[in-house]
């Protein structure tokens, strides 16, 4: 379900625009980064400058609302119908005639395209989903094999390229995780719902509880998971004790080294759509820790996240990178040498089997690639989230033509720009020494590799640093 309100705004002028010509899709839901103790920050020479990795823009795909053979849009929709009627009849749909399945076919074929092309990102596994049954036990509606037959497809399919996170529990009703019963309904007659401020001023350790009752259902389904999502405004009455909360859940639930969450949606251009590193503490001691909140830049452009009305297909893919790669959300970003982070939400994608947003984002995602190939790296969220770990909290010192690193977490493809000519740089850490190898671009960068910058004094260095002391230094010194 669409972060944010119940019904956002912006599906709402999503389906205005898409019904009035030429207008298209450029309103967002304003999610601006929350202000969060951010805690400790390391000593960074000013003139070394971290870049992206491997000197590319990280892009991912981050897609809500999907879980194993549910159809979210048919199953939530009446429940949140009877929590907040009719929301002036935008709720009113025909939900009954919606499928109640988005088949394992659809996720094995979304799959494969996704993988001839590269793409990485989230897929959210909701664990309860609206109540309909529970993925770690039974599924009433499908027998026992589909639902193995349905998680193994995930487990062994999806999980290289995608992370796994929980949206909370169901989406829909706020579970008493001592009872495994939705909370009864209040005195007002309406219901606690995830998404719907069940969260205002609890304590830490009750939406830290909340979160972790989640991860442990992920975590009884045999899948890797160092993050979750929030379902809509989940976390809004607390933004920095979510955040909190997130440490604590994913730590001490998963053991996950740098946990991550998603939540916002940066549509402002003047935003920055940067992960936020969170609550970092330890950093230059052994026991480092922080929680890396990573943004989308877009809300969801297929369409109405329940399905039930797909964009137009040629707009829509405009609206991310137009055909000349000149402009289109995802296109601005990418200028800006930001993280390009865009959303969906399963049931939309499904669209009711329609096909129509699957071939916006195939379109989409076509034209991305053909536009910037050589300027991106498809990331999961968690990938993003360890580098950002490492680019925010590594200490780096520059002293008589070397440059020490001191990296409370390790991550592939660290990418640093240089203020020395080391004419063949070598990356030491411990007792082993790699020599870099020149590559003639920034194009080229892979780990192991140099390239000169063009800046007379200035190279780029790109390896993969671990956790510790690292030194860069020539290799005659
Ligand atoms: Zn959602």
């Amino acid at each position: 379900m669409k972060r944010g309100f119940p019904i956002s705004r912006r599906q709402f002028l999503a389906v205005a625009a898409a019904a009035s010509a030429g207008t298209m899709l450029r309103t967002g839901y304003a999610g601006p980064m929350p202000t969060v103790d951010l805690g400790e920050r390391p000593d960074q020479a000013p003139d070394v400058k971290v870049l992206n990795p491997y000197g590319r823009v990280p892009v991912s795909f981050v897609i809500d609302d999907s879980t194993c053979l549910v159809n979210m849009g048919h199953y939530c929709l009446p429940q949140f119908q009877e929590a907040w009627g009719n929301r002036k009849g935008r709720l009113e749909k025909p939900w009954r005639s919606w499928p109640r399945e988005i088949p394992d076919s659809f996720v094995r074929e979304f799959g494969e395209f996704c993988r001839e092309q590269g793409v990485k990102g989230k897929y959210s596994l909701v664990p309860y989903p609206a109540c309909v049954g529970w993925l770690d036990r039974c599924l009433p509606g499908w027998s026992r094999t589909e639902l193995r037959a349905s998680l193994k497809l995930v487990r062994d399919f999806m999980t290289s390229n995608w992370d796994i996170h929980p949206e909370m529990i169901t989406h829909t009703r706020v579970m008493d995780i001592k009872t495994g019963r939705p909370l009864p309904q209040r005195e007002d007659g309406s219901y606690w719902m995830e998404n719907g401020g069940w969260d205002n001023g609890r304590s830490l350790d009750e939406i830290a509880g909340y979160i972790g009752y989640a991860l442990q259902l992920i975590k009884n389904l045999d899948l890797p998971c160092e993050g979750f999502t929030t379902p809509g405004g989940f976390g809004n009455g607390g933004k920095s004790t979510l955040s909190q909360a997130a440490i604590q859940a994913i730590r001490g639930v998963l053991g996950a080294e740098i946990p991550h969450y998603f939540k916002y949606v940066v549509t402002n251009l003047k935003e920055s759509t940067q992960p936020q590193v969170e609550h970092a503490k330890g950093i230059a001691g052994d026991a480092p820790e922080c929680v890396v909140n990573v943004p989308t830049c877009t809300g969801d452009y297929l369409g109405i996240w329940d399905g039930s009305a797909p964009n137009p297909t040629d707009e829509t893919i405009e609206s991310h990178v137009s055909a000349d790669f000149q402009s289109g959300r995802l296109a601005e970003v990418i200028r800006k040498g930001e993280p390009a982070c865009f959303l969906t939400h399963w049931p939309g994608m499904y669209a009711n089997g329609t096909g129509i947003a699957f071939r916006t984002f195939q379109g989409t995602v076509k034209r991305l690639n053909a536009g910037f190939r050589d300027r991106i790296r498809w990331m999961k969220l968690s990938e993003i989230a360890r580098y950002w770990a490492a680019k925010e909290l590594t200490a780096i010192a520059k002293t008589n033509g070397k440059v020490t690193l001191k990296a409370p977490f390790g991550t592939p493809g660290f990418t640093l720009e240089l203020p020395v000519n080391i004419a063949a740089p070598v990356v030491k850490h411990g007792v082993s020494k790699t020599e870099l190898k020149k590559v003639a671009s920034t194009q080229q960068l892979s780990a192991g590799t140099w390239t000169e910058t063009g800046v007379e004094g200035r190279i780029i260095v790109c390896f993969d640093i671990e956790k510790g002391v690292t030194t860069i230094l020539t290799a005659t010194n």
